[in-house]
């Protein structure tokens, strides 16, 4: 059978009104796709609001609990939205993860996807039902409902997509990705075609606009995948295995990470490290770039600011001081061309020095290379990076 998935995100289904607009553009988009599943997020900051409510509860919610709380969100939006798809006189039935056939892992919170059984769906789309799925949610081996992390509703689309042999099309409130985000930069170009691996690392790196695993499955899988706006009119950025050749030599991309901490050790000998950085991993703490004090006796790493309650927690608990300072920005630039272009980070390094802009570490990949810089330099060195690179 011929059709599409399309993905709707928490902004597009925020109110009733909006949902019914996204109805209207569903109904059109299956007169050209043939048979349409569509996957929902939770409406509008639903997520964040049911976190904030167990919070009232505990501190440490019970995480198949927790589960069962987050997973109600996006039933709402289902419901809704067949309710409006129904109004309009086009047939649709409402699934939940479960009923939908995505299988995890066990484990809760943050569970992978290890398979869909579409026969449900299937048996839907025979009849000719537009078929609409609550993302981010599934049910593990178990038989306990699971939920596949922040922003884990991409992943159900992608999966979904990959089960069905189907593109799919993840609607959002920008018109795609863009050169560098078109909220801190007016003139931004949205990009037609761009690879996986620059998408993943982007996304890594601080674009909102996609889910980094599902843009690993999309690659395993070979799915078509899309980034578009949501109303449904306009071409978006397609996702591929290369970049458009025309551009993959010449074009970079800068992305912003916020709210990182930068903590400091001032003495750290080297027989202390791995005791210091296992008691870390093992609070779960997301360290990401390591590196030496200038003196050689320190130690410096940065974090998620979510992290902050367990860094204390350990370095309190060990014979060492330490200085926690927040609000710093991991900005990068992000392109295929620095795996065969070395004058890529000369350029970056140039911008930051002619602007004079103070950074405190650089860490590198095979195709990005990111400097911390503190908040108040941030749009100063997005500024000098779109310059640098003519973006
Ligand atoms: N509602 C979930 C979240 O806010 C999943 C998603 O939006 O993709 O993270
Ligand atoms: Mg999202």
């Amino acid at each position: 059978m011929r059709g599409t998935v399309v993905k709707f995100g928490g902004s597009s289904v925020a109110t009733p009104e909006k949902i019914g607009l996204i109805a209207d553009g569903i109904i059109k988009r299956k007169r050209d796709a043939g048979a349409v599943v569509v996957v929902v997020s939770a409406m509008g900051k639903t997520t964040n609001g049911l976190i904030e409510l167990s919070q009232r509860i505990t501190a440490v919610p019970d995480k198949r609990a927790m589960d069962m709380l987050l997973a109600t969100g996006e039933q709402v939006s289902i419901a809704m939205l067949a309710m409006a798809l129904i109004e309009r006189n086009c047939p649709a039935v409402p699934l939940t993860g479960w009923q939908a056939g995505i299988l995890t892992e066990s484990g809760h919170m943050n569970s992978r996807v290890n398979g869909v059984d579409t026969t449900r769906i299937q048996r839907e789309l025979a009849q000719d039902h537009v078929v609409v799925v609550a993302g981010f949610q599934g049910v593990s081996e178990d038989e306990e409902i699971t939920t596949l992390g922040r922003g884990g509703s991409d992943t159900t689309a992608v999966a979904l997509a990959a089960a069905l042999n189907w593109p799919c099309e993840i609607y959002t409130d920008v018109e795609g990705i863009y050169t560098v985000d078109p909220r801190l930069h007016a003139d931004a170009r949205k990009i037609d075609t761009i690879s996986h691996d620059e998408t993943f690392e982007l996304s890594c790196l601080g674009a909102k606009v996609i889910e980094p695993r599902s843009v690993e499955l999309a690659a395993k899988y070979g799915v078509d995948l899309q980034i578009l706006l949501n109303t449904m009119d306009k071409p978006g950025t397609r996702i591929t295995r290369q970049s458009d050749p025309m551009e993959q030599n010449v074009v970079n991309k800068v992305s912003v990470l916020d709210n990182v901490l930068l903590v400091s050790v001032d003495q750290a000998p080297e027989e202390r490290l791995p005791e210091m950085f296992s008691n870390l991993a093992e609070a779960k703490v997301n360290i990401d770039v390591i590196s030496r004090t200038p003196n050689g006796e320190g130690v410096s790493f940065t974090a998620p600011m979510e992290n902050e309650a367990d860094i204390v927690r350990v370095l309190q608990g060990m014979p060492i001081d330490f200085v926690i300072r927040r609000d710093k920005s991991k900005v990068s630039v992000v392109g295929n061309a620095m795996r065969t272009h070395p004058g890529v980070a000369a350029k970056a390094f140039r911008a930051f020095h002619e602007h004079k802009l103070p950074f405190r570490q650089v860490s590198t990949s095979e195709i990005s290379i990111s400097f911390i810089v503190d908040a108040e330099t941030k749009h100063r060195a997005v500024k000098a990076l779109i310059e640098a690179y003519g973006l």
